[in-house]
């Protein structure tokens, strides 16, 4: 057994953990329960994890989970899309409709 995966929020330990299972590796959470008792345990101890049941998994996992964080943040950017101004170059926040320091619309 190995421990391929942690994180402090819970969801994102799911979206691990369902990530592998679809993929069909034999895969657990661990301590996803112990989020109440942080007090009795140091903090860093009690975040839920994924474990791998067979160690001979973990590079293909790694690589899954690695993918799967990069298509993540790869989504969160696209959310937060920037536009550059084409008068003046200022980035601008994808819901401003004119450019905050010229005016310029998009
Ligand atoms: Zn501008």
């Amino acid at each position: 057994m190995k421990r391929i995966y942690q994180h402090f929020d819970r969801f994102e330990v799911y979206k691990v953990f369902h990530l592998l299972e679809d993929a069909g590796v034999p895969c657990f959470v661990k301590n996803e329960l112990l989020q109440g008792a942080i007090g009795d345990v140091p903090p860093q101890n009690s975040e839920p994890e994924v474990w791998i049941n067979d160690n001979s998994w973990f590079d293909k996992a790694s690589q899954m989970i690695k993918e799967f964080e990069t298509e993540q943040a790869q989504t969160l950017k696209r959310h937060s899309a920037q536009w550059v101004c084409s008068n003046c170059k200022e980035d601008n926040e994808q819901t401003f409709a004119v450019c905050w320091n010229c005016q310029q619309s998009s």
